[in-house]
């Protein structure tokens, strides 16, 4: 299958963000312009990454098609028990949450998300049968250092032992160098493209599976077009653009139609 064949995604991280009210007046602009959309399932898949708070009332909203609820984290332990503050796979699944992100570099930067962690929270997220959608990016100083390419790729060789070969369906990539995350700076499509053929030559070597590439960084209106008809670019993570309805409809047409 070529890279191209691949159902683009479309996922809003709405990281610690926004209050109550916004959230249900961003599903109801959203519902309006997807009821006038063209943007079917085939076309695009689209997810949400809400707060916590606000899982539910995405999850329980009729949109005219799919709009997947997605956690921004994982416990990394596992079934029910005596983890204040904790949300284990098990819990998500049962409240038909069936997507994580894992591995958001400001997770891995604040908050102590390191290897180990993210290898069990990966661990726990894959046996509950939840689809992931991992990140992976290099730092400003590595890009500059010219080793950006060594370490996106050693990020994904780390969890290799982790996914099991059929479990590899339950993985998507995210590539989001960090230096592009919430500044305005994106990395331009040629080099977006590069690193993502990069990471798809080395997830051959891992697995047999075709796996959605997304880029995150920055995707706005004004630049998902150039970034989605890359080749190996399957889709965006988007941050910032993704709290107002109509931006990240438009990136989801971009994304849909190209
Ligand atoms: C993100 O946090 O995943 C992200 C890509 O943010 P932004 O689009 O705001 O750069």
């Amino acid at each position: 299958m070529s890279a191209k064949k691949i159902t683009p995604w479309v996922v809003g991280n709405w990281k610690m963000n926004p209050q109550q009210q916004k959230v249900t007046e961003w599903i109801s602009q959203f519902d309006t312009a997807l009821n006038n959309s063209p943007i079917d399932e085939q076309k695009c898949h689209l997810g949400i990454a809400p707060t916590a708070l606000a899982l539910s009332e995405l999850k329980a909203h009729k949109f005219n098609r799919n709009v997947h609820a997605v956690a921004q984290d994982v416990s990394r332990f596992s079934g029910t028990g005596a983890f204040t503050g904790e949300m284990s796979a098990e819990l998500l699944k049962d409240y038909q949450i069936d997507y994580v992100l894992i591995g958001h570099s400001e997770r891995r930067e604040l908050l102590n998300d390191n290897i180990d962690v993210l290898k069990a929270k990966l661990k726990s997220a894959l046996s509950a049968g939840i689809t992931v959608i991992y990140c992976v990016g290099e730092t400003l100083q590595q890009r500059e250092d010219g080793q950006a390419e060594q370490i996106v790729l050693q990020q994904i060789c780390d969890i290799a032992s982790t996914v099991g070969e059929t479990q590899w369906a339950q993985i998507l990539v995210a590539y989001e160098p960090i230096w592009a995350i919430g500044t305005g700076k994106t990395a331009s499509p040629e080099d977006a493209q590069a690193m993502h053929e990069k990471i798809r030559a080395g997830l051959k070597q891992l697995t047999s599976q075709d796996i959605p590439l997304l880029y995150g960084g920055s995707v706005k209106p004004e630049n998902a077009v150039d970034l989605a008809t890359c080749p190996d670019i399957n889709g965006a993570l988007v941050g910032g653009a993704s709290l107002q309805a109509d931006s990240f409809y438009k990136i989801a047409a971009a994304f849909a139609e190209n």
